[in-house]
């Protein structure tokens, strides 16, 4: 079934020991809270246990690469105060966890039982939009062009829903080609199992095209679900506009969007476009 180690205990101790190992790492480091540590073990011990190493790797990548960029936002003080009208910053919780790693553990899941090629493009197309969101939002937070609707083309405040820039876009297709470029080169180890896209027809490109295009165009409709259908709030008590339903430490006001669509939910519905687009791609090869 899972070709690099064949008993599945020893990847399950693997995966416990690796993914405890980082979770705990990362919350000391204030990058994921409490809830977010577990989810995270929880998440990676599956990804180890039941899929080839590119399916675990891409989401290290992810991790490690989002973590970095936001590291390195914080010492630019050019962050602005945007920042703090988004739903959640700085400690990812399990909420988040699950909304950027849920659905790829069930492909990882679904691969283990019924071994597709498929899977792991749908897969690399969700990580590489998840990785393109994340990269765009850091680096592209640190614009000095100002930003236009995505939906409207009108120029908007930095840190509005749906905002985008020149820089962002290309911060989100350089992370979503890092996703493709991270996946073409686990698939090359040796000891891969047969099922491994890396030896399907079209390779190392076909994975970075499909990487690429889907995690460019997932990020376009995360942008574009959020400045549309995504649930925005105005405080009651300082006036901001937020994602956020409690701010200030009162319920705010629903200005627009749908209740049920909050920041985790459009991130997830963005995820399964990305994901159908990557398998739609790999599938061309
Ligand atoms: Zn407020």
């Amino acid at each position: 079934m899972v070709g690099w180690v064949d008993e599945w205990w020893l990847r399950l101790l693997a995966g416990l020991v690796g993914s405890g190992l980082i979770a705990a790492a990362a919350y000391r480091a204030r990058s994921l809270s409490g809830s977010g540590a577990w989810s995270a073990m929880i998440m990676g011990t599956g990804f180890v246990t039941l899929g080839e190493p590119v399916w675990f790797g891409c989401l290290i990548a992810f991790f490690v690469s989002s973590t970095l960029w936001s590291k390195w936002k914080k010492r630019h003080r050019a962050k602005a105060a945007a920042e703090a009208n988004y739903e959640k910053t700085g400690r990812r919780d399990a909420g988040q966890v699950w909304a950027n790693g849920g659905i790829g553990l069930l492909m990882c899941a679904g691969n283990a039982l019924w071994p597709d090629t498929a899977w792991l493009f749908a897969y690399i197309g969700v990580m590489a939009a998840v990785n393109a969101d994340t990269w765009a939002t850091e680096i592209g937070a640190l614009s000095r062009t100002a930003p236009r609707s995505i939906t409207t083309g009108k120029r908007v405040k930095p840190g509005t829903s749906g905002a985008v820039t020149p820089l962002g876009t290309l911060a989100a297709l350089a992370g979503a080609a890092f996703i493709g470029g991270v996946s073409a080169a686990l698939l090359a180890l040796p000891q891969q199992a047969d099922a491994a896209a890396g030896s399907a027809p079209g390779g190392a490109a076909a994975v970075i095209i499909a990487a690429a295009a889907a995690g460019l165009a997932g990020c376009f409709a995360d942008s574009a679900l959020g400045a549309t259908g995504q649930a925005m709030y105005r405080c009651r008590v300082c006036g901001s506009e937020t994602e956020r339903a409690v701010h200030c430490g009162t319920a705010a006001e629903r200005v627009r969007g749908l209740a049920a669509l909050n920041n985790d939910r459009v991130n997830l519905l963005s995820s399964v476009f990305a994901g159908l687009l990557g398998w739609a791609i790999g599938a061309l090869f």
